[in-house]
Formats: structure tokens, sequence, C-alpha cells
């Protein structure tokens, strides 16, 4: 400890990005005794421009709308919020003088050497996965929290008085790049598909710092990784530690699900079935595979017949998050279906697999990189129109166009109250209309929750 105190202390800390985590992190190194520098690129948000703000208390010196860079070099230690990129110009100007470069999971976990982790990191599911995980903890009758990339950042938790004794961590790869004292009870990972070609250099960049989950993996370690998934297969064969793989494809493992029978079941038991799981596709089951698993290896505690019971009822009561295939509205015989967290091409294919009734599916916003021809067996199975819009509308139509095998793509332009419109009018009694637009949103909106809210909100507005 006495170490890390000199770090904070024995010059400037530069705390890069100020949203949530970082302002989290800001007050955790002053508590330290640090002189912070804060900085942000975006505007100085509303609620530190009306009061002199919790940050000038502390001796935060703040500054929005962008970053001193030659400030950021001479500190002695700089801290990353987690929606910070790797290459953004202040994360480079620290890094190319020298200065130590940490995440702000990593300052965290410096205060919270006590707590047991579940780690969960991968491309899509993450924060299903690492929700569910919290959710089966409490069922077991543990305290915990969900933290990191989720709702509360872990340096929020390192700054309770009384911190939960257990924590599921959602780790982004953008966190786990700069994160170097991870060692987690459990590690898991989802699944690996291609996504931020936006701002990763190469897919191959990206897995790697996905790949850091395992950066301190030794033989007491305990993984919980996807074995339907070819590409986890590969970067995890090597991996020191125990490993445990879930399946919904019918292989042999310690979690797997039986198509045929709807059956799921862990450790060679049944746990439960598929009609037991209030979550809509076959994803969402590999979900559960994989938060049950990691819950039942954390602690011998948990593997007991009680403690297995008590699982499937958490599972049974855990009810879709915000903006992950939520069912919004039900108009007419017209079920509405928010799936805007699904930013890349994987994940709105699963969506549009996982559809029991026709389905107009919107897709687009703005282009992050993938071919979206990949979602066209998808289509041609389950969906009865798509509506292209937003900036990505052109080039969603030049990917699909030919592979849709008539069903129907209309491009639109970027009015959300247009597309709603427009799969209004062509939905009969029996539909379902989807969002999952394998785009991120920022072409029309603040955000994926902004785009959600507005699909939540024009879904049930039945004009
Ligand atoms: P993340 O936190 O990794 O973005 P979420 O749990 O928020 O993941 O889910 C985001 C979207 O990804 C969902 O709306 C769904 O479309 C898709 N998704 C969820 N779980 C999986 C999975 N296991 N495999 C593929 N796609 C998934």
């Amino acid at each position: 400890m006495r170490e890390l105190h000199h770090l904070l202390t024995v010059g400037e800390v530069a705390v890069i990005g100020l949203a949530r985590s970082g302002l989290a992190a800001a007050t955790l190194a002053a508590r330290e005794g640090a002189n912070v520098y804060g900085s942000d690129s975006g505007a100085r948000p509303a609620h530190e421009s009306s009061a002199p703000g919790a940050l000038v208390a502390l001796g935060v010196d703040a500054q929005w709308g962008g970053h001193d860079l030659a400030r950021i070099a001479k500190a002695s230690l700089a801290i990353v919020s987690p929606g910070v990129p790797p290459q953004a110009p202040a994360v480079v100007a620290a890094r190319d003088a020298g200065v130590p470069v940490i995440s702000e999971v990593e300052l965290a976990l410096w205060f919270l050497p006590q707590t047991r982790l579940i780690a969960v990191t991968g491309t899509n599911g993450k924060t299903t996965v690492t929700s569910l995980i919290a959710h089966l903890l409490h069922a077991v009758g543990t305290d915990a929290i969900a933290a990191g990339n989720i709702g509360q950042a872990l340096s929020d938790v390192a700054l309770m008085a009384e911190p939960p004794t257990w924590v599921a961590l959602e780790m982004s790869s953008f966190q786990l790049h700069d994160t170097y004292s991870l060692n987690p009870d459990v590690g898991v990972l989802t699944n690996l598909a291609p996504d931020h070609l936006d701002r990763y250099e190469s897919l191959g960049d990206y897995y790697a710092d996905k790949g850091r989950l395992f950066a301190n993996a030794s033989t007491t370690s305990s993984w919980v990784t996807n074995a339907d998934d070819a590409e986890v297969r590969r970067r995890t064969a090597g991996v020191a530690g125990a490993h445990h793989r879930f399946s919904v494809g019918g292989l042999p493992v310690d979690a797997r699900f039986d198509a045929g029978h709807g059956a799921v079941s862990l450790f060679d038991a049944p746990l439960l079935v598929r009609a037991d799981i209030p979550l809509i596709g076959d994803h969402n089951v590999a979900n559960v595979l994989a938060a049950t698993l990691a819950v039942a290896l954390a602690d011998r505690e948990f593997r007991t017949p009680l403690a297995r019971a008590r699982i499937a009822a958490g599972v049974q009561s855990f009810t879709a998050l915000p903006n992950r295939l939520e069912v919004v509205a039900d108009v007419g015989g017209v079920t509405w279906i928010n799936d805007s967290k699904a930013t890349n091409v994987s994940s709105a294919r699963v969506a549009i697999e996982g559809m029991t009734r026709p389905a107009i599916v919107l897709l687009g916003g703005k282009h992050k990189g993938e071919a979206y021809a990949a979602l066209a067996p998808a289509i041609v199975k389950h969906a009865k129109a798509v509506l292209a819009y937003g900036e990505a509308a052109e080039r969603v139509e030049a990917d699909l166009g030919a592979l849709l095998q008539g069903v129907p793509l209309e491009r639109l332009g970027s009015s959300f109250e247009e597309v709603i419109r427009r799969a209004r009018a062509l939905a009969t009694p029996g539909d379902a209309v989807l969002l999952s637009p394998a785009c991120s949103s920022y072409d029309m909106f603040t955000n994926y929750e902004e785009r959600g809210a507005t699909f939540r909100r024009l879904a049930r507005s039945r004009s």
C-alpha cells in the first residue's frame, strides 16, 4: 500500500474523462491524498456548472471541453475512464511521456483487496451476465453489487464505508487495456465477435484487450468460457487455471442446453427448463449458462443442493434489462421489442434469430465498420421486412439488398418518427417490431439509452 500511496502523492494525478467513473476515480484519488487534475473533452455537465460541485470541495482541478496535454504529460500517474479509448490523444500524451497509465478499475482494485470478484468480459452479453450474476449472488444469500462498465463504477464501490463481500464486475475491452491487478475468483468470457472497428486499429488488438482478463492467470484461477465460440476456444487454449465451459450447441460441458428437450443442466444434473428462463433468444440461454456456472464455481457453498435451488429460482425471477430485447409494448397484437443496445452485427443477429413472430426489423444508425451481410440468413428466416435508416442506411441496403430472398428492405432517412410510422403501417396482428440496429446511435441520438427511450415512447404512443 505504501507504493500506491507514493504513486498517488508524488506528483499530480491526471484523471482522463470525467463522466461517472472518472468522477468516482477522481474522488477516490483525492480521498487518498492525491492532487488531482481531471479533464474531459465534453461540455461541463449541468450539475457541475450550477453549483460549485463536489470536485472543487475535494480540491480536484477540473477542466471541461478539452484536455491540457502538456499538463497530463507531466503527471505522475494517469487514470483513464472507461469510455475513453486507448488511442485518445490525452491517453497517448500520457503514454508517450512515460506516465504510468491505469484504468479507473485498476485504481479501485488497489483499495478493494478483500473483495471477492466475478469478472465478466466478451463482445456481447456482458451487462446481462453481470447483472444476472449479481442477482444470483443475492439469491444465494450474499451481499453483492454489479459494478464496472455497468451502472456503478468500481471506484464508487471502493469509496463505500463497507464494500460488499462480492462484486460482479463488467469489464469492457477499454477498461481491460490498462488494468493490471485483476485476479478474479472467477473470470467469464461470454463470446468474441468483431466490434469497435471504428476505435481499434485491428480486430486482433481488440481481442488482445479482451484477453487481458487472463493476465494474472495461475493454476488456482477459475474460468468460465463459451465452448461454442471458436475464437474464444482459440484464445483460451493456453491459459492457466481450471476451465469450465458452457454450450447451447449441445457440447458435453459443465453448463449446457439441450435444445431438443429444452433442458438446462449444470454439472451433469438438470437445473432448469427453457420455459423457466423469462428472456427472449437462445443467446440469453447462453447468458444464463455463463452466469449460473460462474456463481456455482465461485464458492463451494454455492454448489449445495439448497444453493442450486436458489440459483434456479433466481434465474426465474430475473427480467430483461432495459434496451436488451425488452418488450416495451403490445399494441393491437403487435409486440414492440427494444434491443437498442445491439450496437454490432453479431448482437443484432442473435436478436433476430430469437424472434418467434414475423418481425419488422429496424436496422441503422451510425456505421461502425462491420459488413451487414451476416444478418441475411436470420432476416430471411425471421423477418417480414427490414427498415434501414440513419447514416448507415445506404450501407445496410448495399450489403443486404441482394441477399434477402424476397424479404423487402426499405431505405428511410434519419427521422426516427418516420421509421416508427412505417413499422406501424407494415405490422399486422401477430407480428413483432424489433429495434436491433447493429449500429451505434450517435448520428441521431446522444446514446443507445436515448434511442431506446424514444422507441419505447413512440411504440406506446399509438398515434
Ligand atoms: P454488452 O454489455 O456486452 O453490450 P448486453 O448484455 O448489454 O451486452 O447485451 C447487448 C445486446 O447484445 C443485447 O441487446 C443482445 O442483442 C445482444 N446479446 C446479449 N447477449 C448476447 C450473447 N450471449 N451473444 C450474442 N449477443 C448477445
